[in-house]
């Protein structure tokens, strides 16, 4: 067991009952990984769509602190084994697809990890309103370890300068 650190959860879902699906995927986190201390309200947006996909439908988005004591990668298996037991198929060229579920690991704590299978905190965070917004309705004053601002001054600067994925608040 590692001394208890805060991960914080993006989630989002745009596939089949995606309400549902988040709440269980946020119940299989608080059981497996760990006390889940905040969640944030849910936000409906737009897809991020890669070139290959068209059209998909909207996606519902939020976040939530955790509190852990696994490692990073231990976090990693335990979100990616929930997203397979949530119905999430991956298929190659796949990314950015629709899915029932997505839970990205923003960040653990500090740390800074850069290998083939974790990168962190996530490389798009600062690029991505459905990310930063709901992180700061539940950490404003996390600092991002590697651009040594908060939560709340990455999303200044991506507001300034985009218009952004979010469609509005659902609850
Ligand atoms: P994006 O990461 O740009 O949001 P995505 O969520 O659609 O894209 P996935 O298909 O869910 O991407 O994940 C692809 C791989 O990304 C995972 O198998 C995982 O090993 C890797 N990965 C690297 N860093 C992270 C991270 N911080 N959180 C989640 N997955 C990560
Ligand atoms: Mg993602
Ligand atoms: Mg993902």
């Amino acid at each position: 067991m590692l001394p208890t650190q805060l991960a914080i959860v993006a989630f989002g879902s745009n596939l089949g009952d995606r309400t549902a699906t988040i709440n269980k995927a946020i119940a299989l986190i608080e059981a497996r990984i760990g006390n889940v201390t905040k969640r944030s309200p849910l936000y409906e947006s737009k897809a991020l769509n890669p070139p290959t996909i068209k059209e998909q439908p909207d996606f519902i988005n939020g976040a939530l602190c955790c509190e852990t004591t696994k490692s990073p990668l231990q976090v990693l298996d335990h979100l990616l084994e929930i997203e397979t037991e949530l119905g999430r198929v991956r298929t190659p060229g796949g990314r950015w697809g629709p899915r029932t579920i997505d839970l990205d690991l923003v960040a653990v704590g500090n740390e800074i990890i850069n290998t083939e299978r974790l990168t962190l905190p996530h490389p798009e965070m600062q690029n991505r309103d459905f990310v930063l917004i709901p992180v700061r309705d539940i950490a404003p004053e996390f600092m991002h370890p590697l651009l040594k601002k908060s939560v709340r001054e990455l999303l200044d600067t991506l507001e300034s300068n985009s218009s952004g994925y979010i469609l509005n608040r659902i609850n």
